[in-house]
């Protein structure tokens, strides 16, 4: 088919691929254990579903101004005061469908052709398609020393004469390292003495453990006024309401820059969903424990994997400091982490996202937004079809499988 070289150059997402394939796998009845997912499994908070609900049953469902109905503006404002102690203005806040498309129109907003925006390796694998979507260039910046957050020196060599921008997420999506507060506050400082937009993906950002709180890129920034600033915060009720479906994320910013922004909206899709971001209004509004209790049960999901995973030779963990994921190195047993991840689907039914998507090699991506006992058994399985010294059987869904390979 005669189709764009823009369309032939945009990957599927994996992660999605991979709910399907294993969202197929267990209709059929066969035992799949998911961690490869992007969700909590916990319910949107009351309120979300009761102002959701309230809409729908006036049936009198229309459009909304294409950055967001005023009361989700208030919202996003009263958030912003609150968790990033800035105060900001409706002009400077965009509502949209999820942060993904907060983020697609900020890049449409900024990339002329051949504009370079970095991020650091492990990277979302959203990231490089976003930014060749928007006609940009992608340039991830790996660690020398094979770690999750590269030097301030090893960003700025990746700085040149095209790079526009720069994005930053901390929590990370895979790795679930929460950056240094210092790598922080010089990527702030470095954007603003080279003149780079700067965006801080901040979708995990309440979901950090050890009693750490995350870094306000505010604090670092220079420029005191938001409007001659090329800083901009993204966000969204996804992860730390549990409500991915919804589609609701936004972004804060320059007022200029969210005006540029909200015309691309408005000529791409409108504003977002009106009985969603009435949703979005009453979980921002409402009692906030949800987020509390989601974040302990995650913390305590994360100890439980990293105990496994730690007394599983050959594989190297790194205990990660926020979001659901963690992102071992599992190259001791397998280099190619595509071959070892359909490895771990075709043995034993476990799904996990290979590393090469995210930008590493050689690890996996394993959620732990699941339960204690998916993570137990996940891990088990894994064990059982890695580890030489494992014990020959294992039942899953209620069948004996004796290793007959090495
Ligand atoms: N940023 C990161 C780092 C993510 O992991 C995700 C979702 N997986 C998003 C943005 C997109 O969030 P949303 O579902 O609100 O579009």
């Amino acid at each position: 088919m005669n189709l764009s070289q823009l369309a032939k150059s945009i990957s599927e997402s994996p992660t999605l691929k991979l709910n399907e394939t294993a969202a197929q796998l267990r209709d059929k009845g066969e035992p799949v254990i998911h961690l490869g997912g992007g969700e909590p499994k916990s319910k949107a908070p009351i309120e979300a579903v009761v102002n959701c609900a309230a809409l729908l049953h006036t049936g009198d469902v229309k459009y909304t101004p294409a950055d967001g109905i005023p009361s989700l503006k208030k919202a996003i404002i009263r958030y912003t005061e609150e968790h990033y102690n800035r105060q900001v203005s409706p002009a400077n806040v965009i509502a949209s469908s999820g942060a993904k498309q907060a983020l697609m129109v900020f890049l449409h907003a900024i990339l002329d052709p051949k504009d370079e925006v970095i991020f650091p390796v492990p990277y979302w694998v959203s990231y490089p398609e976003m930014v060749k979507l928007a006609g940009g260039v992608p340039v991830p910046v790996a660690a020398e020393d094979g770690g999750f957050e590269p030097t301030l020196a090893e960003m700025e060599l990746a700085i040149g004469p095209y790079t526009k921008a720069v994005i930053l997420n901390s929590p990370n999506n895979p790795s679930g390292a929460v950056y240094s507060d210092a790598f922080v506050a010089g990527m702030v400082e470095l954007c603003e003495k080279r003149g780079l937009f700067l965006a801080m993906d901040d979708t995990y950002n309440r979901l950090i453990f050890d009693g750490r709180s995350p870094s306000n890129c505010y604090e670092y920034a220079q420029e005191p006024s938001l409007d001659n600033s090329k800083l901009v915060v993204i966000n969204c009720v996804s992860k730390m309401y549990a409500m991915t479906g919804f589609r609701i994320g936004w972004a804060v910013g320059a007022k200029d820059l969210i005006h540029a922004m909200t015309n691309i909206q408005s000529q791409e899709t409108s504003g977002p969903a009106a009985p969603s971001q009435w949703a979005a209004v009453g979980a921002l509004n409402g009692v906030q424990s949800s987020i509390e209790s989601l974040r302990l049960t995650l913390e305590n999901n994360r100890n439980v994997m990293m105990g496994r995973l730690h007394a599983f030779p050959g594989v190297k963990a790194v205990k990660p400091g926020g979001t659901f994921y963690t992102f071992p190195d599992f190259s001791a047993y397998q280099k190619d982490s595509q071959k070892l991840s359909r490895y771990l689907l075709e043995k034993v039914r476990v799904v996990t996202i290979p590393g090469r998507e995210f930008g590493m090699e050689g690890h996996l991506r394993m959620s732990y937004c699941g339960t204690v006992k998916e993570i137990t058994e996940g891990i088990t399985r894994i064990q059982w079809a890695l580890d030489p010294d494992a014990p020959n059987e294992i039942y899953i869904g209620g069948h004996k499988l004796v290793r007959d390979w090495q």
